[in-house]
């Protein structure tokens, strides 16, 4: 028989190989096989009749792996799919969606197998006839009679690893190596739903959600704080009470911890996790653990959409509208769109949440593919926060904070509460300007400005990682002596240290938030009060519930407005409406400041007057007229080369060599937002259509030009299919 196979390689196609004879084979079998003179670990996502003709110049793969990592069809379909919707080699797709121990060869891990003490024909004799043995020995003997003896279980009952080896000395006993067996649990949850009552709108979406006639995915858009996770706890109830298995994603690492508890609590279960934060072997075990049906409720983020479910009953998508759900480099697939795919593919039922939701939800919703539910109310007697426009060209501000802002600031902590201060932008501050010769200092590798770090005295380029020691020479004068332009998070918390010099200031952005406890620690610094002046990027702005505090500033969101990327108006409006929300969780009504020079702009005025119906549909309208996504589909090809004009001919040449048609529209090349980083020049092709067949059959033919020219050393090219960052 010949199968064909995956390779992990950056090759679109697959590979025919011949199978052993008498070995079985199944699709997603993994393989070892040889390559070229390496040998690789494949995925079999075809088996074929024999063709005797080419039989001679095919090779024979080397072993089947273990089954109990194969993937499972319904895992495979989707890979596949993937593969060919983001225009992917499949391989790669694989190594995406596989833990990476199930990529490796198998004698390196013991997923499959474990030990187990067990006696040998002289252990086993000297127990039936010596009736003088220790109270120790006589226990151990004992145990390793009542069978299931790994050395954990062995320890757990009070076991001391010297008598286990006396035990392999004298011959007595040897580790066995067995299978792992899998047991399912189907039983019904303890649920515990404390003194929580659903409130009016709660009730109607759980009905809604349970209209049995309604078969199109749910868009569940809730304003922050009115018990969305609740909904998701009692959609999730009945399936796990039928024995099927619950899939929610989230978009960050940071927010799983809270999360889990929530369904912990409720239903009195372990929640098993899918993050990066995992081991390789974790991983592996979650993911076989998800397959075989011992875990119920499997929470995680991005590439947790790829876990294998024995018995999916639910998906529920956890602040939808979230940008990392969209992988950005290499296999640029959405976790999101993935999820609409797998519940259709599976006929399961699916929950998309935001406050905030993308406009091609919210799109989605309108014309009808999705069904729209609604949470207005916050289920407390809670009043929505109040938005508030300070107008920076008319107000002049300290260390990016107007006089207004501070004695809010002021005003909130005399009342006891805490005030949120957020800046999009971490480190000192992002523009340094050269004294003598009024020179910005700019990254050498990429074109963009250098972010000044106090606390670490550096200045770092945020695009390719590279730091220089502070003061650095200006490039053209030489002169070391520069004016600090803009603000992030360590200026505004040392202003704000120097300003309220009895507050304990918690800064929060990913510098200050590498180690591997200190998000946890900073949250109990909030919880319990201590810290009440909060300075934050978008890591703070996201889920998180913190009841006291009652005032958040958001400094200036002016790059929002002139931004190049047609979508930073939808992004503004979602960072404001998702960090005000933070304000005013808890019982008092919160307050949130808008610093910006932008006050007047209608888009904004929409927003905080109308709020986020409103504003998306206007945005809506304005990308209908401008015929933009999600009114119309995009495609993206990059391309990139040290060399600009190599970066530019090669999408000439494509652009040239396909034939122009009608329900296509094509712009560029154009060099990225970021033309030049890490010493590479980038370019991009933007292909619009109203359909999305004509573009997937475009790429298809643009595959097989690249195919078949050759490309200049040092041409990087990808495509982003329904991109969502503009580069
Ligand atoms: P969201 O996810 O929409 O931001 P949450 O689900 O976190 O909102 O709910 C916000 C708070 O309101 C939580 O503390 C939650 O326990 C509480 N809550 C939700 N529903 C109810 C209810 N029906 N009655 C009382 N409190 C509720
Ligand atoms: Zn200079
Ligand atoms: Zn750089």
């Amino acid at each position: 028989m010949l199968i064909s196979i995956a390779i992990p390689k950056p090759i679109r196609n697959t590979f025919t190989y011949e199978a052993l004879p008498g070995v079985h084979i199944n699709l997603g079998s993994r393989v070892s096989v040889p390559f070229g003179n390496q040998t690789l670990i494949g995925i079999v996502v075809k088996k074929e009749a024999n063709n005797e003709k080419t039989l001679k110049r095919i090779r024979k793969i080397n072993s089947v792996l273990d089954s109990r990592g194969d993937i499972p069809i319904d895992i495979l379909n989707l890979c596949l799919w993937a593969a060919d919707y983001y225009h992917h080699p499949i391989g790669d797709v694989f190594t995406n969606a596989l833990p990476a121990l199930l990529r490796a060869q198998e004698t390196k891990t013991n997923l499959f197998f474990e030990k187990k003490l067990s006696l040998t024909s002289l252990g086993f004799e000297l127990n039936q006839s010596t009736k003088k043995l220790s109270p120790r020995k006589k226990l151990l003997f004992r145990l390793i009679q009542e069978g299931e003896k790994t050395k954990e279980a062995l320890f757990k009952s009070g076991i001391k690893p010297y008598l286990i080896r006396i035990f392999l000395n004298e011959g007595w006993a040897y580790w066995q190596t067995t299978r792992k067996k899998a047991e399912v649990k189907t039983s019904k949850l303890n649920i515990s739903y404390g003194d929580l009552i659903l409130n009016r709108d709660q009730k109607k979406v759980v009905a809604q959600l349970s209209d049995k006639d309604e078969n199109r995915p749910f868009l569940l858009q809730g304003i922050t704080g009115s018990g969305k996770t609740e909904i998701y706890l009692r959609a999730i109830e009945p399936h796990l009470n039928r024995g099927r298995q619950a899939l929610i994603l989230v978009p960050e690492i940071g927010l799983t911890p809270q999360m889990v508890s929530r369904f912990e609590d409720r239903f009195c279960t372990r929640v098993t996790i899918i993050n990066s934060s995992l081991t390789d072997k974790q991983r592996a075990e979650a993911w076989i653990n998800a397959k075989e049906g011992q875990s119920r409720i499997i929470l995680g983020t991005r590439s947790a959409i790829f876990t294998p479910l024995k018995n999916l009953g639910i998906i529920i998508v956890d602040e939808e509208h979230d940008l990392s759900y969209k992988q950005q480099e290499g296999f640029r697939y959405s976790a999101r769109d993935l999820a609409i795919y797998r519940s259709h593919a599976e006929r399961i039922p699916i929950i998309l949440g935001s406050a905030t939701p993308s406009l091609e939800s919210f799109f989605n919703a309108k014309r009808g593919k999705y069904k729209k539910l609604f949470l207005d109310s916050r289920p407390t007697e809670r009043h929505p926060e109040t938005y508030r426009v300070i107008d920076t060209s008319q107000f002049s501000t300290r260390e990016g904070l107007t006089q207004f802002a501070l004695r809010s600031i002021q005003k909130t902590l005399n009342s006891g509460k805490q005030a949120l201060v957020f800046v999009n932008q971490r480190g000192f501050c992002p523009i340094l300007l050269c004294e003598e010769c009024k020179q910005i200092a700019t990254c050498d590798r990429c074109q963009v400005k250098l972010t000044y770090h106090q606390t670490t005295e550096v200045l770092s380029c945020h695009h390719c990682g590279r730091l220089k020691s502070y003061p650095a020479p200006c490039d053209s004068c030489g002169s070391s002596r520069w004016i600090h332009l803009g603000v992030g998070t360590e200026r505004l918390e040392k202003f704000l240290g120097e300003s309220f010099p009895k507050e304990e200031i918690l800064r929060i952005d990913r510098d200050s938030m590498r180690g591997k406890n200190s998000m946890r620690m900073a949250i109990d610094r909030i919880k319990e009060d201590k810290a009440r002046i909060l300075i934050g990027t978008q890591i703070l702005a996201k889920g998180h519930h913190f009841p006291n505090i009652t005032l958040v500033i958001i400094v200036n969101v002016d790059a929002g407005f002139y931004s190049a990327d047609f979508r930073s108006l939808e992004r503004l409006g979602q960072t404001i409406l998702q960090v005000g929300g933070r304000a005013g969780r808890g019982t008092h009504a919160g307050e949130v400041l808008i610093q910006t020079q932008f006050g007047n702009q209608e888009t904004l005025q929409k927003l905080i007057k109308t709020g986020y119906q409103k504003f998306a549909e206007h945005l809506l309208k304005e990308r209908a007229h401008a015929f933009l996504p999600p009114v119309r589909y995009e495609v993206a090809i990059h391309s990139e080369c040290p060399e600009q004009n190599l970066a530019i001919d090669f999408l000439q040449n494509i652009k040239r060599n396909i034939p122009k048609s009608k329900d296509l529209s094509l712009a560029g090349p154009l060099p990225a937002i970021i033309e030049k980083k890490n010493n590479r020049f980038r370019q991009k092709l933007i292909l619009i259509s109203k359909e999305r067949e004509p573009l997937h059959k475009k790429l298809s033919e643009i595959e097989r030009l690249i195919a078949r020219s050759r490309l200049p050393r040092g041409l990087k090219w990808s495509i982003d299919v329904d991109p969502l960052n503009m580069v």
